[in-house]
């Protein structure tokens, strides 16, 4: 079954500012027509932007603001979480997608060092590809970009 990709961030969005308990400000952007119809595994992009997200927000202050961004460029879906983070350490950069592994930073925030591995399989598995861009203090942002047709 398609999924309509505006809508489906839109829903996604509102789920998470609805269970958020750290005042963010969650917001999507996205300049397309309003009906994007794809037919991405549904579960996979599930887990992969609401992991991404809950990243975004476990490490950001309270209050801050977190974005998912949409766009489309050259048969291409792109994806990007951006936040006002604790940011990724340099020495970390490498690992960051293994197993179990979790930055020199966030000792005092609970996590598995999981999600991100699992985020990078289904990616792979939707043909895409993920990469990040950070400054420590400063934010992270996280970009997925998927191809329209696979
Ligand atoms: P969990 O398995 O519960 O998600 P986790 O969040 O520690 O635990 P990952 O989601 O795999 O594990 O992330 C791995 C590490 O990457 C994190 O421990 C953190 O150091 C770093 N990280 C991921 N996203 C961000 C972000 N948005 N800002 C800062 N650091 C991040
Ligand atoms: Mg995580």
């Amino acid at each position: 079954l398609p999924i309509n990709l505006p809508s489906f961030c839109q829903s996604l969005l509102e789920e998470l500012q609805f269970s958020d308990e750290q005042g963010h400000d969650i917001c999507f952007t996205y300049q397309g027509q309003q009906d994007l119809l794809v037919e991405f595994d549904e579960q996979w992009l599930r887990y992969v932007l609401s992991n991404l997200l809950c990243n975004a927000l476990k490490y950001s202050p309270q209050g801050s603001t977190v974005k998912l961004r949409l766009s489309i460029d050259n048969q291409q879906v792109i994806f990007q979480v951006i936040d006002r983070g604790i940011g990724i350490h340099p020495e970390d950069r490498s690992n960051l997608f293994e197993p179990f592994y979790r930055g020199k930073n966030v000792s005092s925030i609970a996590g598995s060092g999981l999600g991100l591995a699992i985020v990078k399989n289904y990616v792979e598995l939707l043909k895409g590809q993920i990469s990040f861009t950070s400054e420590v203090g400063v934010g992270t942002t996280f970009t997925v970009i998927l191809p329209l047709n696979n």
